[in-house]
């Protein structure tokens, strides 16, 4: 038996509409039985109950009762005279239809839903749904807890709460208890009869759930299915992975670079797992450029072209023989380095080149050079790879490829990571390769030979001829070699300090770049303009180039040799292999003319006696090997004087022999 008590369940009572309490009462309550009693029921039109208000509990009068078809007024239950009515027509159809709910036997219930989200490492949310399904709730007792709250026994024992205003959230249910939202608010429902309320209660196409049985459980499910999903877009990671991240943090970070860190951690873990994994990697295709502008004293003039030149070798997929993660290479740490046979990888690339953005030519290489055994790979995600590792890179000269992820967004995931590490090019780029260099220096000297470049170099010679003539030509002599031992002087200088930088970026040699280079080829110029060419040419300038080995012997000092004295630089010379025998008839010239005997020991007199008579012999004997050419000869008898002697002879010259 179901009482019809209306406990408050809170201090909320509902506010009815503003014309609530014109709609006429249907409703009451058996104050005997406690069920409800519509107007028209038999016991009501023949007064066989005591009618009161299930609201306010005053006693009401029936009017017209079992006359369902009159009008103004319409049968109603009366509140006693000057009674308080607020929403006792409301609560009382409430009351009805819990009752006629009961009496259904059963209520339909939706599928409860829920959104559950994540938040990855880089900020991205990853939303799932979870549900309970739809059921049919066996009604086994049923109550009013409040004018606006009823309570649902199931068969099954659970408590379902039914608010009655159709106005409570989807998220608003008390916690752990379930309650739906059915709108059983409007005043049209205190005029329906029980027929139309049974009907209504059938279907309730507006119920909602407030809150669920089950909602924890889903709660947790949603949210391990969140994470899941963050999980497999490489965004979120487990427990232990969270507690080794945490063992290693030095000091306490903000969250958002440590959420950064993490995001970080588990790309670089995941890229290097693949290529351990996978061995092979798609590379770009490397890429070097060299441009020449006009010199700036012709700026204005109607001639000034600029010269391009760019080699590109096509992307490669290289087969890794071997991967190791994060070992120590001299100063750096990198990601990966990947071992590979680099024998039948082929360099083979195209050069074009461009006169003021003018397509001109395109040369296909006609050989491969050597593809090295190493790559070392680098994972970037937020920065990329600073100023002092890539001058580390630079230095091991080891060819480095960089997997720049940053562009890549937040949605990812293992599949789509391992297809692009492996069979992509899109983010690489070669930060470092030792081809650069080589064809660098091609390129460069491709654009010297370029007729546009060489037209320049002839004006600019006419251009500062007057001022070169203006000067004779032995200070033009003492202004080169000076230039030329002070440029070598520095480079010595820097190779010492070199060996001993410690942790400090490497002094960088002086190059064709340098100040003290644009001298030596000024002076070059000028000598050249004096009818004395040739002194540009890189075999006088090289470190251990004719001009530097001459000087050493002239002052009995290293220049371009870190060593003391003369002999040094000599003993060099007379180690040197069979190829390099030709010149060796200006050295001994020299030896002579400067008296560097005067400061041999006689052990080193014995031996440089014993050379230079191999020297005379081969050179009586007409041996060609021994014999220099004559190119330089002129130039030398200016820029060594005391020389001229022996070398004006043409001594030891192929010139000789014609
Ligand atoms: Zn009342």
């Amino acid at each position: 038996m179901t009482t019809w008590q209306i406990d408050r369940l809170d201090a909320s009572p509902e506010q009815a509409g503003p014309d609530a309490s014109e709609v006429p009462l249907k409703w009451a309550h058996d104050a005997r039985t406690g069920e409800p009693r519509y107007i028209h029921d038999d016991e009501v039109v023949e007064h066989r109950c005591i009618c009161v208000c299930p609201a306010c509990q005053l006693n009401l009068t029936p009017v017209m009762p079992g006359q369902p078809l009159r009008v103004r007024p319409t049968a109603h239950f009366r509140h006693p005279p000057g009674a308080q009515k607020d929403a006792c027509t409301i609560v009382a159809a409430r009351l009805a239809a819990t009752h006629l709910l009961q009496e259904q036997g059963f209520i339909d219930l939706p599928r409860r839903t829920m959104s559950r989200t994540a938040t990855g490492f880089s900020g991205q949310g990853y939303e799932v749904w979870v549900e309970a399904p739809a059921e049919r709730g066996m009604i086994g007792s049923a109550r009013l807890l409040d004018h606006a709250t009823a309570e649902l026994t199931l068969d099954d024992g659970r408590t379902l709460l039914v608010d009655l205003t159709g106005r409570r959230d989807a998220a608003d249910g008390p916690d752990g208890q379930a309650m739906v939202t059915i709108s059983l608010s409007d005043p049209d429902l205190a005029m329906l009869s029980p027929e139309d309320i049974r009907a209504r209660l059938r279907i309730l196409p507006d119920i909602r759930w407030c809150s669920h049985w089950q909602d924890r459980t889903l709660a947790a499910r949603g949210d391990e299915e969140a994470a899941r999903a963050a999980h497999d877009a490489l965004d979120e990671w487990d427990a232990t992975d969270e507690a080794d991240f945490r063992s290693r943090l030095t000091s306490d970070l903000d969250e958002a670079t440590a959420q950064r860190w993490r995001r970080e951690t588990l790309l670089h873990r995941e890229v290097k797992a693949i290529l351990e994994r996978a061995r092979r990697i798609a590379t770009p295709g490397l890429e070097v450029s060299a441009r020449r502008e006009p010199p700036d004293e012709f700026l204005g003039e109607w001639e000034t072209d600029t010269l391009r030149m760019t080699w590109f070798s096509p992307p490669k997929k290289l087969e890794l023989t071997d991967v190791q993660l994060e070992q120590r290479l001299g100063r750096i740490v990198p990601d990966v380095i990947a071992t590979l046979d680099g024998s039948n990888i082929s360099t083979v690339g195209i050069t074009d080149t461009w006169v003021n953005d003018d397509f001109e030519e395109e040369v296909e290489d006609t050989f491969s050079l050597p593809w090295p055994t190493t790559v070392l790979v680098e994972v970037t995600v937020t920065h990329g790879i600073d100023a002092e590792k890539l001058q580390r890179i630079r230095q091991l000269n080891i060819a480095t490829l960089e997997i720049d992820l940053s562009k890549l967004g937040g949605r990812l995931n293992r599949e789509a990571l391992s297809d692009l590490v492996v069979n992509q090019t899109l983010g690489k780029r070669w930060v470092h390769h030792p081809i650069f260099s080589i064809k660098q220096q091609r390129l460069d000297a491709a654009l010297d030979a370029h007729p546009v470049t060489r037209r320049y170099k002839e004006r600019l010679f006419e251009l500062m001829r007057p001022h070169w003539l203006a000067l004779p030509v032995s200070d033009w002599t003492v202004r080169y070699l000076e230039a030329v031992t002070t440029f070598h002087d520095a480079n010595v200088r820097i190779r010492k300090a070199r060996r001993h930088h410690g942790d400090g970026p490497e002094p960088t040699l002086l190059g064709v770049h340098s100040d003290e280079w644009a001298q030596i080829m000024e002076a070059a110029s000028a000598l050249s303009a004096h009818g004395l060419p040739g002194a540009d040419d890189p075999f006088l300038l090289d470190d251990s180039g004719l001009i530097a080995r001459l000087l050493s012997i002239q002052h009995n000092r290293g220049v371009g040799y870190d060593v003391r004295t003369g002999y040094q630089v000599l003993n060099a010379i007379m180690q040197s292999g069979k190829h390099n025998k030709r010149w060796d008839s200006l050295y001994a010239i020299a030896v002579k003319a400067y008296e560097l005997e005067t400061h041999f020991t006689g052990e080193q007199a014995s031996k440089y006696k014993a050379w230079r008579q191999t020297l005379i012999d081969r050179i009586n004997a007409g041996d060609e090997a021994y014999l220099r050419p004559a190119t330089f000869d002129t130039l030398l008898c200016a820029l060594f004087p005391k020389m001229a002697e022996g070398t004006g002879r043409g001594y030891g010259s192929l010139a000789e022999q014609i």
